[in-house]
């Protein structure tokens, strides 16, 4: 079992720590968020503007479509937890650099390995190929993989469609709709 104080120690720590070069230019931090006991970790890609401003992940459209979703499998923000492969919002939202993802790479690295998941849930390519360089998210949506990593200790890990990305593709919206409906039956698998 973990705690709130152990999560806020961690991210107070790589805030302080974290020698990624987008601290110059956004706001605040954003750290990971929500239950330090979670059987699942959602890892989007970085902040944005709502998120700069409120240093919490996923407070726009797209957190408010994640809400909705979740809550079409019986579950709450509150249940899981949810971070992103950067911690800073990147200028004008353009994609984080390799440097960025590496700079920011321990802070997410000690968060996952705190909160030790069950299944991890990527939302959209960038983080699913931050782990899974060659896959490519047209083929592996919805599809659970099985790897062990040296870096952390959950194996299972569930490429999904960015919420953004989805939000306003319609096509896009019904899969990540339909491939959301898979993380229970992919939890009980994994159990
Ligand atoms: N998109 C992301 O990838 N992360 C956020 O926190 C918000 C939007």
């Amino acid at each position: 079992m973990h705690t709130q104080e152990e999560l806020k120690a961690l991210h107070e720590k790589w805030s302080r720590d974290c020698i990624c070069e987008l601290k110059k230019t956004a706001t605040q931090p954003v750290p990971g968020d929500g239950n330090p006991n979670a059987t699942i970790v959602f890892v989007g890609e970085a902040p944005g503007k709502n998120e700069d401003i409120e240093g919490r992940p996923f407070v726009g459209a797209a957190g408010k479509f994640l809400a909705e979703m979740l809550d079409t499998i019986g579950m709450k923000r509150e249940d899981i937890y949810i971070t992103n492969i950067v911690k800073y919002r990147p200028p004008n939202n353009r994609d984080p650099e390799p440097s960025e993802k590496e700079a920011c790479a321990p802070w997410l690295y000690e968060e996952l390995n705190l909160i030790a998941p069950k299944l991890i849930v990527f939302l959209g390519r960038h983080s699913m190929n931050d782990f899974f360089p060659d896959l490519k998210i047209s083929d592996t949506h919805g599809k659970m993989i099985h790897k062990k990593f040296k870096r952390i200790n959950t194996e299972y890990f569930l490429p999904l469609y960015h919420p953004a990305a989805a939000l306003y593709n319609g096509g896009m919206r019904e899969t990540l709709i339909e491939d959301f409906k898979k993380i229970p039956l992919v939890l009980k698998k994994i159990e």
